[in-house]
């Protein structure tokens, strides 16, 4: 018993009732309730209420869980409207309560199926550097890029477009052939400045080449990556590591 004689254990039936106590609040209700007609009294008039809750419809627990609205639901069980019209705030507070904590649960398991986390492993490999490839000769060409650790060396990826500018589009000749195709070779320089030539495209204007290359060197090893034109040799693009 507190001071102002409330039964500061009168709100856990319940939640006694409902099974939602945990192990050590039980007991110490239950031991309680030995010593407590109050109390034991309120336990036995809400005996009831786990089986009559388990005739309800997600919609009525619902009704019933948002409390001073009249609590009439169609079809609505007429002992249970009974109960509620009783006006236990606290049962519906606990019924609520059940409520959102199933929504809860169900919602969490949801997320634990879609997103799990990623293993240490795979974190790791996702630390990439990245490509600003700048231009060395002015061009149609534009890159992007980036460098991926590997067990075995290093993934490339990277995006090469190809911008038409009105120099690309010659005037019509005679019946006018298709551009030529340009060459190019992306290019990795080490430290020791070898150059190892690791993928050949060809461009036109408006293409996007996207491949991925793969190179023995470490990435700790790779001091830049070119973009070069074949034909003349001449570096079009450079990006440092
Ligand atoms: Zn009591």
């Amino acid at each position: 018993m507190s001071q102002d004689g409330m039964d500061e254990y009168r709100s856990w039936d319940a939640a006694y009732v409902l099974g939602t106590l945990v192990s050590s609040e039980r007991h110490e209700f239950e031991e309680h309730l030995s010593g407590c007609a109050g109390c034991r009294a309120a336990v036995a008039e809400l005996a009831g209420m786990p089986s009559l809750l388990a005739t309800l419809s997600p919609e009525e627990a619902i009704a019933l869980g948002q409390g001073e609205r009249g609590g009439q639901t169609p079809g609505m069980l007429p002992e249970l409207a009974k109960k509620v019209q009783r006006g236990r705030r606290r049962v519906r507070l606990a019924v609520a309560a059940l409520v959102v904590g199933a929504a809860a649960a169900s919602g969490a398991v949801t997320i634990a199926v879609t997103a799990p986390a990623p293993p240490p492993a795979q974190t790791q490999a996702v630390s990439e550097t990245v490509l600003n490839f700048t231009p060395v000769v002015d061009g149609s060409l534009a890159a992007k890029g980036s460098l991926t650790p590997q067990p075995w060396g290093t993934r490339i990826d990277w995006e090469c477009t190809y911008t038409p500018t009105p120099a690309d589009v010659p005037a019509p000749q005679g019946s006018g052939s298709p551009p030529t195709p340009e060459e190019y070779a992306l290019v990795v320089v080490d430290s020791r400045g070898v150059n190892t030539q690791v993928a050949t495209w060809t461009a036109t204007p408006g293409t996007v080449a996207t491949p991925t290359a793969t190179t023995l060197v470490r990435l700790a090893d790779i001091r830049r990556v070119e973009i070069r034109a074949i034909a003349s040799g001449r570096t079009i693009l450079t990006a440092s590591a």
